[in-house]
């Protein structure tokens, strides 16, 4: 078996590939991003926190972020 492919990814969110805004990058990491601030966790109120999917722009570093994980799909380029 090949080895695994850990990215970067070719993004879709819902029907719409996905491209740099900045760059038109078409490669992106993807990265779990934390939504909670440092008063929350002072406040011990961490099981309020939420996380979104980052993804990143493999070449310039754009962060994009999406709450809603489902919405994105992630495929490894023919090249892989
Ligand atoms: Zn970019």
């Amino acid at each position: 078996m090949a080895k695994r492919y850990r990215g970067p990814w070719l993004v879709t969110v819902g029907q719409h590939q996905m491209h740099c805004p900045v760059c038109r990058g078409a490669l992106f990491w993807e990265r779990e991003v934390q939504l909670n601030t440092a008063g929350m966790t002072f406040m011990r109120l961490d099981w309020a926190n939420d996380s979104a999917t980052g993804i990143q722009c493999a070449q310039c570093s754009r962060l994009e972020l999406f709450t809603d994980r489902r919405q994105l799909g992630l495929t490894a380029p023919a090249s892989a």
